[in-house]
């Protein structure tokens, strides 16, 4: 399985038609395709959350990248200890088959597994990020330094090294898998390339003439740098499929689509504006509890003090400040988020980096003030209603184009750690991140730099991912519609003649078989084995690699 973060078919249907993704339309040709609908919001951890256990999030418990802490407002980084049920690597595990996982999001800390599996960028540098670890010292001498992601987001700021440096990480990571695929043994290899997401997001504009930012210098420039990356990865394709031989079946997705931003929406600020929510004027001094987000985003500081840095220090001065103290970013940003607000006025606000909404509920919230019940409903009801009238002043336009209750889209037994509400942007063209260290200044804004860079975030996620599958039995040149990231485990068990966990809510994706196919080779079920779910939630990251993590998620505009 190859994984093309955030890849769409709005870009490459065109790049194929035009001959300029050979493989691709190959393996289109030769096999079926289609839509591969994420999860609501399409982020990266509860996306893959749901394609490692084939559930849905109310299932697995991930719904974002960070997560509340039972009983406060605190929250913590998720990794992979917060999802529940059973891994797909587990289940091939089980049933004695070899696996090779690269570079898949929300898989660290690793499981012991048949097998052996490199980790994503949620691996701090300063931890194993191998399983075995041995495989790193393996990796480094036949490859060199394996890299996990382009950090330098300084360097980065020169768009033309940041493209170099692109491309250099898919040479590295093919280079890498091009070894691991001859050198080990595996019945399922899986490996992600990050580059087309990390591209789409900071290169958007320059390809796209109807972006609210596009400007036809740069167009010229840097018009053709995601193209340029979908290029190569094509390329890459061919050389994976080479090492294929008959019998193995070629799976291709990403975890959600990609489209330009529009505009980014400061919830809690519209929050203010409606009356349900204030914010402190100075926050109070506190120590940090270990596995709190004050470990993530740095120490409690004085808000005053806080805001007079801010206010007092020039982007340079800031700079060169943060040059000598490295810890001094942070520091500046981070702040405890829960104090940012007046809980005992604050009926709703926002967390996490899509936009999800949460009820400041009695009995739930240590400050609680909303009933459960009939006031929690009608609260609900009215924010859906307000936010549905919601324009967006640069274009007069409905902003919001529709909003979950939770148990509308999620079920299970997690359903209770989910967001109150969940908000879908119209065209899905609308992005919102929290400000961690000051309140925000206004609802919307129309550009969102990468943490302390010049580098504009200019595309985001959509809901749309792709799939596609080449192999024995699967129907060719066929397009398909309905599929879903939760139906990628049960069709992946399938084609390796494993029964598929009756608690999966995936579904083998049948319709890409041949009928005679199908009735040669029926789709077994089994008992799920929720005993063997037993991994233990622990503090995963020490302070100095929470804030590894947090640098990032920053760098890719996922939290501000
Ligand atoms: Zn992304």
């Amino acid at each position: 399985m190859v994984g093309l973060d955030g890849a769409t078919f709005d870009l490459i249907k065109p790049w194929v038609k035009e001959g300029s993704l050979p493989n691709l339309a190959r393996i289109m040709e030769q096999g079926s395709y289609g839509n591969l609908m994420s999860v609501i919001p399409p982020l990266t951890t509860p996306a893959w959350a749901s394609f490692i256990t084939g559930k849905n999030p109310g299932k697995h418990g991930v719904f974002d990248f960070a997560e509340r802490i039972d009983g406060s407002y605190d929250i913590r980084w998720v990794t992979s200890l917060s999802r529940r049920g059973r891994s797909l690597w587990k289940i091939i595990s089980s049933h004695g088959g070899e696996i090779g996982v690269i570079n898949i999001p929300n898989n660290y800390p690793l499981e012991d597994v048949n097998g052996f599996m490199v980790a994503w960028m949620d691996a701090p540098d300063s931890k194993n990020f191998t399983y075995p670890p041995k495989l790193a010292d393996q990796i480094k001498d036949e490859i060199g330094d394996y890299i996990i992601t382009i950090l330098d987001w300084k360097e980065n700021e020169d768009l033309s090294r940041f493209r170099e440096n692109l491309h250099r990480m898919i040479e590295n990571r093919t280079k890498t898998i091009l070894y691991l695929m001859e050198n080990k043994p595996w019945d399922f290899f899986a490996v992600l390339f990050s580059a087309t997401d990390i591209v789409q997001h900071c290169f958007w504009s320059f390809m796209d003439p109807s972006h609210p930012e596009y400007n036809p210098d740069e167009a010229m420039r840097f018009g053709n740098t995601i193209k340029e990356v979908y290029r190569h990865i094509d390329t890459v394709l061919g050389k994976i499929e080479s090492k294929l031989d008959e019998n193995t079946t070629l799976v291709l997705m990403s975890d959600h689509g990609a489209g330009p931003l529009r505009g980014v929406v400061h919830l809690n600020k519209w929050f203010e504006e409606e009356g349900l929510l204030k914010f402190k004027k100075e926050s109070p001094i506190g120590f940090n509890k270990k596995g709190s987000i004050a470990s993530f985003f740095g120490r409690r500081i004085i808000r005053g003090c806080l805001s007079f840095l801010k206010k007092h220090l020039s982007q340079d001065m800031r700079s060169s400040l943060k040059k000598a103290f490295p810890g001094m970013r942070d520091k500046v940003e981070g702040i405890l988020f829960s104090s940012l607000f007046d809980w005992t006025k604050t009926r709703a606000y926002s967390l996490g980096s899509y936009g999800n909404i949460y009820i400041n509920l009695k009995g739930r919230e240590p400050d609680g003030i909303v009933e459960p019940g009939a006031e929690y409903e009608e609260l609900r009801n009215k924010i859906i209603a307000r936010l549905l009238e919601l324009k967006d002043p640069a274009t007069g336009k409905q902003v919001v184009k529709k909003v979950y209750r939770r148990e509308e889209i999620y079920h299970g037994e997690f359903l209770s750690k989910a967001a109150d509400l969940v908000v879908v942007w119209s065209d899905e063209g609308y992005h919102s991140v929290q400000r961690f260290g000051s309140k925000e200044d206004s609802v919307f804004s129309n550009r969102l730099n990468l943490h302390l860079t010049n580098i504009r975030y200019t595309g985001h996620h959509r809901l749309n991912g792709i799939f596609a599958i080449k192999g024995r039995g699967v129907k060719q040149g066929i397009e398909i519609d309905g599929a879903s990231i939760i139906d990628l485990a049960p069709t992946i068990l399938y084609v390796l003649g494993l029964p598929v966990p009756n608690d999966m809510d995936g579904r083998v994706l049948k319709e890409v078989f041949d009928t005679e196919h199908i009735q040669r080779k029926p789709v077994r079920f089994e008992e799920t084995d929720d005993e063997s779910d037993k991994r233990l939630m622990h503090d995963v990251y020490t302070e100095t690699e929470s804030d590894e993590i947090a640098k990032r998620l920053k760098s890719l505009g996922y939290i501000e």
